[in-house]
């Protein structure tokens, strides 16, 4: 079964000219279904089979500095965008604002891939995890949100690797299971990643968890040699 695999190239690379060059060395025609998230200014200029964003701006338009449209998004044949990451959200990110972004996303036909996450440190409590996760979800999809239409990325904030080739340690099989599950029956979700660490060495035990659709991909999506690997795996 096709997994979906995203990159969250984050701030990387810091000129056009990597970036092309970064996009050229990914396979095109993988194993598993790839999306490509570079910069928002490199997303016009990279080629790629299926692109998408780190962010957008949830009002449509009107004299908002600095900000990204999704009808420019769209324009750019984006098909997936990042909404909630925990790096946006320790800058000031509202759960309001997320779920206005999920909400304009759909109405544009784009993915929004829901990033939701607990702590800096490991919970020794999974239920702990549960609450918050709870939270986070109850306000970004309020409203009447098609939730089939939105795919969630789990991301517990102290996995998140400390840059290309500085994994963290992942969380348990369980403990994946346990929350990527939890999520779906209670939330109607359909599709569930994982993210945080992930890379060719654990990326197939990962993707072969039930529950789990596939991967937010940071550090290692710079790395095109793992990235290759990842997002041809076998399972
Ligand atoms: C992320 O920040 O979305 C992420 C998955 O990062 P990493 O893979 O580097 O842990």
């Amino acid at each position: 079964m096709k997994k979906l695999i995203v990159a969250n190239w984050k701030l990387n690379p810091l000129t056009l000219a990597e970036a092309k060059e970064l996009a050229g060395k990914i396979d095109q025609a993988p194993l598993h279904t790839a999306v490509l998230c570079p910069p928002t200014i490199f997303l016009g200029e990279i080629s790629y089979p299926i692109l998408g964003a780190q962010d957008v701006f949830w009002k449509a338009k009107g004299p908002y500095t600095g900000q990204t449209s999704v009808a420019a998004l769209k324009s750019l044949g984006v098909k997936y965008c990042i909404v909630g990451h925990s790096e946006r959200r320790v800058l000031g990110e509202t759960d309001e604002e997320i779920q206005g972004k999920i909400e304009i996303l759909l109405e544009n036909g784009i993915v929004p891939v829901l990033c939701i996450g607990y702590g800096t440190t490991v919970a020794e409590d999974d239920m702990e995890v549960i609450d918050v996760l709870h939270g986070q979800l109850e306000a970004a999809l309020s409203g009447g949100i098609n939730r089939k239409k939105v795919v969630v990325a789990y991301e517990p904030v102290w996995a998140l690797s400390a840059g290309p080739g500085q994994p963290k340690k992942t969380p348990t099989d369980e403990h994946i299971e346990k929350v990527a599950l939890f999520i779906k029956t209670k939330y109607g979700i359909d599709k569930v990643l994982y993210g945080g660490s992930a890379t060719s060495v654990n990326a197939q035990e990962i993707l072969a968890q039930h529950h789990i659709d596939g991967l937010l991909v940071g550090g290692a999506s710079l790395l095109p040699d793992d990235f290759n690997k990842i997002i041809n795996t076998k399972i």
